[in-house]
């Protein structure tokens, strides 16, 4: 799957998420999913259609799993997913 780095465009910060993949879920619910890079860490993002969000963390060190309550598209699940892991950071 190609993605340029122009695709993910906004007005926020997203220099630094690398989009591994994305597409839909296989885990029967066919929610979009992610699976990115953002600070060295794994992160699969997956969105509800009920406007909720699930991002799940792994570093090889550790796993974290957060349910965003107020997302309705991708591109703010991504910028949530990346506020809550550089709070996790401490960044
Ligand atoms: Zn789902």
């Amino acid at each position: 799957m190609q993605l340029s780095s122009k695709e993910i465009s906004s007005g926020n910060d997203l220099s630094d998420i690398e989009v591994l993949r994305r597409g839909l879920s296989d885990e029967g619910c066919g929610c979009p999913e992610e699976e990115l890079v953002i600070l060295n860490t794994h992160v699969t993002i997956h969105l509800e259609p009920d406007g909720s969000g699930h991002a799940f963390y792994d570093s090889g060190d550790w796993q974290e799993e957060e349910l965003f309550a107020d997302v309705t598209t991708i591109p703010e699940l991504r910028i949530a997913a990346k506020k809550h892991l550089e709070k996790l950071y401490g960044i």
